[in-house]
């Protein structure tokens, strides 16, 4: 199908960033936004924004090109972000510019901090008056904001972020909201209550981000926040984030935003590998334990597990190493030959299990893997399917395991419906079913290897464990029941 003709001009082509071999485009005001709507809603892509049509591109940032200030750099350090994902790299140099922006793109790709740095970088921790408000669409979702804008802001000394939302006493609030607050994280229907009180005043904000916008207006929350953008000075920022773009979301742009940025992160369609994946509901403490149960129920020969972080990449392979695993880890904090030491290793089979970030894991070969482990569930729907197209190829059959753990389902149920994926449900291996499992797995390999017969000096030992007293039998009974972790001498 031809196409659609363009209704505006072209962004120019500078307006692209290539990120994790895909592009993301960022709209200029140049294209309008009813155009780009229409466009959106054909399900076309506009075409300057293709690599293959030319232009420069622009450079994915990095956090050192984004030159943060020390306390939030130490912050993101701390949090254990490599990089930044594509919202943030887009976001954070226009939001910090002073402009105002449309941001959209899936969920679990960073769009808290993409509004949250700038945010806890840019406010003045002296004023007594909010200076930013968020508007979250439920109390879960301000809280989790607030608790992440205060990680960021760890080492921003005397910044107070404050959550205000329905069903929390609202005299604790009012506690709080004398005492000063900077930032306030807050449901519409609450937050208006304040203003009615007068408990907050919004005439000293610069900064309002709508964070969920989609899900606030079908919730109906329209009127509320138009209530309370009115109630702010005109010459603020206005900035909303979204995980889906909709005509509401555009008209209340047009109307309270000025010279808006649209920066979207697109996506190329996926294609799924054929590899049985499922996924487990874990604990988060108790994940270690069922990724120590799966490897010997399995007993893959490579495995390659992915965490979020590198403080994460770090723990497991402690862990995975004190239970006497082969594991070694690969991040970003390593530089080139550290990781080519384990890369090699790996390679040659003298580690079975790598542990690495998403970043660290991107463009390195890595072989075939037998089984690819999501200790954390991905922040986007695009790393799932790369992480687990490290298995399955060549014709051979690969296997996947998620940890899912509490909130970490809906970014699961984004992967599946965004893939158009079945993730199935499995239970936890009893530990009957690895003794079983493992007695079978020996029974193969003893059988291969009596078979290649290269068992002379083994043959000679198994003797001398024989003596005049054990039959062959005895003593292999015995060497099972050590192997598969049953094999406790009786009291
Ligand atoms: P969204 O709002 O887009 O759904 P969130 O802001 O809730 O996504 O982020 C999802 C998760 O990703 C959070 O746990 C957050 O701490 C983490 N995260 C954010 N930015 C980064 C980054 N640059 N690198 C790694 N993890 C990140
Ligand atoms: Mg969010």
């Amino acid at each position: 199908m031809a196409p659609p003709a363009l209704p505006g001009p072209c962004p120019s082509p500078k307006n692209y960033v290539h990120w994790r071999g895909r592009i993301y485009t960022i709209y200029e005001p140049s294209l309008n936004l009813p155009a780009w709507y229409a466009l959106q809603a054909q399900g076309s892509t506009i075409p300057c924004g293709s690599s293959r049509q030319g232009g420069t591109g622009m450079k994915v940032l990095s956090f050192a090109d984004l030159a943060l200030p020390e306390p939030i750099a130490k912050a993101v350090k701390d949090l254990g972000f490599e990089e930044p994902t594509p919202i943030q790299s887009l976001a954070i140099p226009l939001l910090r510019d002073g402009k105002d922006v449309i941001g959209q793109a899936h969920t679990g790709t960073g769009k808290t901090a993409a509004y949250g740095i700038p945010i806890v970088e840019r406010v003045d921790p002296a004023g007594k008056t909010p200076r930013a408000l968020v508007l979250c669409p439920t109390r879960e979702l301000a809280i989790q904001v607030s608790e992440e804008l205060r990680k960021l802001a760890r080492y921003r000394r005397g910044l107070i972020i404050l959550p205000v939302y329905g069903g929390q006493p609202i005299e604790r609030q009012l506690h709080a909201l004398k005492a000063g607050v900077q930032v306030v994280i807050a449901t519409p229907g609450r937050l208006l209550d304040h203003i009615d009180r007068r408990s907050i005043t919004l005439s000293d904000v610069g900064t309002v981000v709508l964070d969920e916008a989609d899900e606030m207006l079908d919730m109906g929350f329209r009127d509320d926040i138009e209530a309370i953008l009115k109630k702010t000075p005109p010459g603020r920022q206005t900035v909303l984030f979204s995980a889906t773009m909709s005509k509401e979301i555009l008209d209340l742009a047009a109307r309270y935003q000025h010279d808006p940025r649209t920066v979207q992160v697109m996506h190329d369609k996926l294609s799924v590998p054929k590899i049985e994946q499922s996924y487990f509901e874990v604990r988060e403490s108790g994940k270690i334990d069922v990724l120590s149960k799966l490897l010997d129920l399995y007993d893959p020969q490579l495995t390659l597990i992915f965490a979020n972080t590198k403080r994460r990449v770090d723990e497991i392979v402690s862990q995975l190493q004190a239970r006497g695993y082969l594991a070694e880890g690969l991040h970003g904090d390593m530089n080139q030959s550290q990781r080519e030491r384990v890369m090699g290793k790996f390679r040659e089979g003298r580690i079975d299990i790598l542990i690495a970030t998403d970043v660290a894991a991107r463009g390195i070969d890595v072989p075939a893997v037998d089984l690819v482990v999501n200790f954390d569930v991905p922040q986007d729907p695009e790393y799932y399917i790369h992480r687990i197209g490290r298995t399955g190829r060549a014709g051979k059959e690969g296997r996947s395991f998620t940890f899912v753990s509490g909130k970490e389902m809906w970014k699961l149920r984004d992967i599946q419906r965004f893939a158009k994926i079945k993730i199935a449900l499995q239970s936890v291996p009893k530990e009957h079913e690895i003794i079983s499992r493992k007695a079978e797995l020996m029974a193969r390999r003893v059988r291969d290897l009596i078979d290649t017969g290269r068992l002379d000096p083994e043959i000679l030992r198994v003797q001398q464990i024989m003596g005049e007293e054990y039959t062959s039998l005895e003593v292999a009974a015995a060497l099972l029941s050590l192997y598969v972790g049953s094999g406790k001498p009786e009291k």
